[in-house]
């Protein structure tokens, strides 16, 4: 079975026709786990015997007449999603042991929907950081170049997506986590408007930010997913109720509509990367055919990597607190409860978790909580009313994901403030709670991924899908990592 093009949509139908099975399917993709994972290192767990008997039930209900909408598309899951009965580490020793005693909302959807799970994917440790170099384990390595990065922190997401060891899967979007590794490796990703799909099972990292996302091989798979996971959850306080929801129908149908798409100024700057630039430039010129595009100006841009960067720490700080060692996974030798907390704590965590946790504890703690979470809570509100004013004037807005192609391994990762540097384009969007697809618009000459935004305002996941969709067809890209290239 030729995997490299194979999107969900066409093995829905190919298993609607019986040309083949579930079971056919989840084996390739196993297979293909065997032979390119051992290299790329994308997942963190892989359970055949499990994804077997899945596919096997799947191929029944089919037989039966009873088959669901995702009936039999195998997946992969960031590490950070509860799936009940299997690990759920979050990439960091501290969880190492643990087992999930329940599904997260998203899993019970799938679920329900007759998806196969093959295993879990590499992350950040807690997912912070930029690169999936912080997992507690081993990187993940970008299959468009083994000596690079895949993004983080659900660099395994999208390599597994990229390299077709499953069909689609989930990742966690908190400043950019989504988007960033889709566009380093050649896929779509999606990190959904706060509060359209649920949170709970998700492993908190900044709740006030936190979005669980698709990625997808095109837009079209992207929507099929999104369609399944979003929608209101009562186990989630902040989980919205939108109804109605048909992302999928809705692509074709507005396919040909014509937006207003702004450019922020801030964004296309001339630090940007020349190939960015030059990727950008290109869909500019195909979107001016057809829409109408407009320079705009979202002035607190400048703000937001240090915003973010209180806030987010902050929440992870007291998100964190409830790993001591009594209820969950490490537990330190000990003599007493104050060694037990300090053990389990200085052992379990890596370096960039404790280095949130102390910048969090900090920015919260007595005496500095106005200077520095409170301030950072204002200008949070300036940079979403930025987004607002901007929303006056156009549909949409288009900008770059990463203000670079994938840096190497090694690059950034002794040196915090380039890698949260890596992320002023898609931290913005998370602040403001807003909808935004990551989609390749084109690769560097030395055959990197490049990867553009389409963000719009809050609930209108279904136009930033639309738009992308079409400007998906306008490019056309065919798009293979050449570790795939190279194996045929
Ligand atoms: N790279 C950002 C960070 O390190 C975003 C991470 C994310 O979205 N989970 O916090």
């Amino acid at each position: 079975m030729n995997l490299d093009d194979l999107t969900i949509k066409r093995a829905l139908t190919l298993l609607s026709k019986g040309e083949i099975t579930s079971k056919d399917l989840t084996l390739a993709c196993l297979d293909r786990i065997k032979r390119f994972d051992p290299e790329v290192k994308a997942f963190l767990y892989v359970n055949e015997e499990w994804a077997l008997a899945q596919a096997e039930a799947s191929d029944k209900r089919r037989k039966d007449k009873k088959e669901r909408s995702l009936e039999g598309i195998p997946l992969s899951i960031k590490d950070n999603i509860l799936i009940r009965d299997h690990p759920t580490t979050c990439a960091s020793r501290i969880l190492a042991n643990y087992i999930a005693p329940y599904d997260a909302t998203v899993i019970e959807r799938l679920k329900e929907a007759g998806a196969v799970f093959l295993g879990k994917t590499n992350m950040d440790e807690f997912a912070m950081g930029s690169s999936t170099e912080n997992s507690a384990f081993f990187p993940t390595k970008n299959p468009w170049d083994l000596e690079r990065v895949p993004g983080g922190s659900s660099g395994g997401s999208a390599v597994a997506v990229a390299l077709r060891m499953g069909l689609g899967s989930l990742g966690s979007d908190t400043g950019g986590s989504i988007r960033q590794p889709a566009a380093f490796c050649g896929v779509v990703g999606m990190k959904p408007t706060y509060g359209l799909v649920s949170r709970y099972g998700l492993v908190a990292f900044a709740s006030s930010l936190d979005q669980i996302g698709p990625f997808g091989l095109n837009v079209e798979d992207t929507a099929i997913l999104l369609q399944i996971i979003a929608g209101e959850d009562h186990k989630d306080s902040t989980s919205c109720p939108i109804k109605n929801l048909d992302f999928v129908n809705f692509l074709e149908q507005n396919s040909q509509r014509s937006f207003r798409v702004g450019l922020p100024k801030e964004y296309f700057t001339g630090d940007l990367h020349p190939e960015v630039q030059r990727a950008l430039e290109k869909c500019i010129d195909i979107l001016k055919k057809k829409h109408t595009l407009k320079e705009i100006s979202l002035p607190h841009t400048k703000y937001a990597i240090a915003t973010y960067y209180i806030i987010a720490p902050a929440e992870a700080s007291s998100n964190l607190a409830r790993y001591d060692g009594v209820k969950y996974g490490f537990r330190a030798e000990c003599k007493n409860l104050i060694e037990l907390y300090k053990k389990s704590r200085s052992q379990g965590f890596g370096k960039e978790v404790k280095r949130r946790i102390m910048l969090g504890t900090y920015a919260l703690s007595a005496g500095y909580y106005d200077a520095y979470y409170l301030k950072a809570s204002k200008v949070r509100t300036l940079i979403k009313q930025d987004f607002e004013e901007a929303f006056k004037e156009v549909d949409l807005i288009l900008a770059p994901t990463t203000p670079t192609p994938p840096f190497k391994l090694g690059e950034k990762i002794s040196d915090p403030l380039q890698m949260y540097l890596s992320d002023i384009f898609t931290i913005p969007v998370n602040l403001a709670g807003l909808p935004c697809i990551s989609l390749p618009v084109g690769l560097t000459e030395d055959s990197l991924p490049i990867g553009a935004q389409i963000i719009g305002p809050a609930f209108k996941d279904d136009l930033v899908l639309a738009s992308a969709y079409s400007l998906e067809k306008e490019l056309s890209l065919k798009l293979l990592p050449s570790i795939l290239i190279n194996q045929s």
